[in-house]
């Protein structure tokens, strides 16, 4: 049976509250396939995350999750696209840090950035990466940030669109470093990765998740991990403080959402599918593969993660608007 309204799945749960026997106590949901929107292109780093997240969470429900990618303007168009979709929990979004800048970063956009969705819970904090195409012609990060003081907007920085993990990276660097880079946006690092492997960009600020095995296959360059500690899959790889850039920290946390308006069993289902995936151990080995793990099951929560989502705007908030920088 397919229950579209939020009564009619209170009315269904509280129906079968009553009833006995332990399955009869969930809502009958999901019924079909339930597609995760990734808004960012194929083969990147949120992508893995979404795929190997839709697989895990495919077991628990029991059904087939697939994975859309509908990438541009930043992660917006994925966005929107969500919000705008019907609140049954057949639709969902998996985003990252983006969600906590794109509402100050985006003084304009076709749907609430906030208020348009449910939060489910928090997946993962993945580390970030500075990697530079194979013959970048520096071997350490202080070699690296006098190249790019040195040539400064000759140099091609890619991203994936203001408000990406990679322009918020970017703009980090840039500022530590004290040299503008010309950038140039992708519809995700997926692509992104294509152009630095085939040496037409330079640089590149990207999760572990997308540059892990390039880097280990040598076909990248990497001058730092933007952590406090080293990452253990890339165990030769400095962090930027040991290599001379203190502060060069960025973490891009992840996480799911339905549209607002979706009924509260069911984000309550996701939210426990969630969980169970986060510890399905297929799961957790490519993650730390990838170099990054869960989070922990409290973390994985609709409550969880709102709180922190709201508490992440609140403080990207004051440094965008101290930089001036807009979207629009
Ligand atoms: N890593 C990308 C970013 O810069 C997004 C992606 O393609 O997954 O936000």
């Amino acid at each position: 049976m397919i229950q579209t309204g939020k009564r009619g799945l209170l009315g269904l749960a509280a129906a079968a509250a009553a009833a006995p026997g332990a399955r009869a106590q969930q809502p009958a949901y999901p019924t079909r396939t339930v597609t995760i929107v990734v808004p960012f292109a194929a083969g990147g780093p949120t992508d893995t995350v979404a795929r190997l997240t839709a697989e895990a969470m495919a077991r628990d429900l029991g059904q087939t999750v697939v994975v859309e990618n509908v990438g541009g303007a930043g992660g917006t168009l994925g966005a929107a696209r969500v919000a705008q979709a019907r609140p049954d929990g057949y639709t969902l979004l998996l985003h990252h840090i983006g969600m906590a800048t794109i509402p100050t970063l985006y003084r304009r956009l076709p749907y609430d950035p906030i208020n348009g969705f449910e939060a489910i819970g928090l997946i993962t904090d993945v580390p970030m990466t500075l990697v530079a195409k194979k013959d970048f012609p520096a071997g350490t990060l202080a070699e690296a940030i006098a190249v790019i003081r040195r040539e400064r907007d000759n140099l091609n920085y890619a991203n994936a669109g203001i408000g990406a993990a990679s322009h918020l990276c970017g703009l980090l660097l840039m500022s530590k470093v004290d040299a503008p880079m010309t950038t140039v946006p992708f519809r995700g690092t997926g692509p992104a990765m294509q152009e630095l492997l085939s040496g037409r960009v330079d640089l590149m600020c990207d999760q572990t998740t997308n540059t892990t095995e390039q880097i280990r296959s040598g076909a990248i360059k990497v001058f730092a991990v933007a952590t406090r500690q080293r990452v253990p899959s890339l165990p030769d790889v400095p962090t930027a403080a040991e290599a001379g850039l203190p502060g060069f920290e960025v973490s891009i946390w992840h996480g799911l959402y339905a549209p607002k308006g979706t009924p509260r069993p069911v984000v309550e289902r996701l939210s426990r599918a969630l969980q169970a995936a986060l510890r399905d151990p297929r799961l957790v080995a490519r993650f730390a593969e990838l170099g990054t793990e869960p989070v922990a099951r409290e973390r994985a929560t609709p409550e969880a993660h709102r709180q922190f989502w709201l508490a992440d705007i609140a403080k990207w908030r004051p440094l965008i608007q101290a930089a001036g920088q807009y979207a629009d």
